[in-house]
């Protein structure tokens, strides 16, 4: 099936309440325009050196979330038009992240991220340091950034099961955070959690936000 099919095809499948992040690292900017033809506007890439490199070139109505590992020295350059950062886990990235969001006179939505896996090499605040997080005086008074939710990641593993069973946890954390820290907020709602694999799964347990490329794009070649 061509790009535009698994677009659409996975549009009518997912509960209108989803998003759908088409997750286009290591994809020419020629399939990206694929999807965007077939209706499609946001998509989400992992290294802001790839990022930077392809948003001049596509469409700028385009949303771009940024869904990987990111260094405090390297926000600067995607500041003044990334649409959502999934992956702020420490509180060193939040303060620079709303330092970068200051100078260009914006507000940007970020995830928590959190490690749901029981693999070393996932990034991500355990439960304790996400408390700890939000606790502190020095988040509370970040105005250029906006907390909207929380990301995960399940461990890489055939056991849907275990996948399931982490998705659940990042659910019922998700439910602790907001009625600890944003019960008033109508912007924390979101759960950045399901990938090609397991993205059904993740619907069930209360995502909000699938990060999907595979399905969509097909195998990366690396
Ligand atoms: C690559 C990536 C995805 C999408 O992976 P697929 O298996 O191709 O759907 C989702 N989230 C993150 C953080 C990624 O790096």
């Amino acid at each position: 099936m061509s790009i535009q099919e698994n677009i659409r095809k996975l549009d009518a499948e997912i509960p209108g309440h989803v998003a759908i992040i088409a997750v286009s690292k290591r994809k020419p900017v020629e399939d990206i325009m694929q999807a965007y033809e077939a209706g499609h506007r946001i998509f989400g890439e992992n290294r802001v050196q790839e990022l930077i490199e392809k948003q001049p070139l596509l469409p700028g109505d385009i949303n771009w979330h940024m869904i990987g590992h990111l260094q405090t020295n390297k926000v600067k350059y995607i500041a003044g038009f990334v649409d959502m950062i999934h992956s702020v886990d420490s509180l060193k990235l939040a303060l620079a992240i709303d330092r970068e969001a200051d100078k260009t006179g914006r507000v940007i939505p970020v995830l928590l991220q959190v490690h749901i896996a029981d693999e070393e090499s996932k990034f991500g605040f355990s439960e304790d340091e996400l408390n700890s997080l939000l606790d502190s005086q020095e988040l509370s008074v970040l105005r250029n950034i906006r907390i909207d939710g929380l990301m995960g990641m399940a461990t890489y593993t055939e056991d849907l099961e275990k996948i399931r069973s982490e998705f659940r946890y990042l659910g019922e954390v998700f439910s602790r955070v907001k009625n600890a820290y944003f019960a008033g907020s109508d912007h924390f709602r979101q759960i950045s959690m399901g990938m090609s694999g397991d993205y059904e799964i993740a619907i069930e347990e209360g995502s909000t936000m699938i990060r999907v490329g595979t399905v969509i794009f097909g195998a990366r070649t690396y």
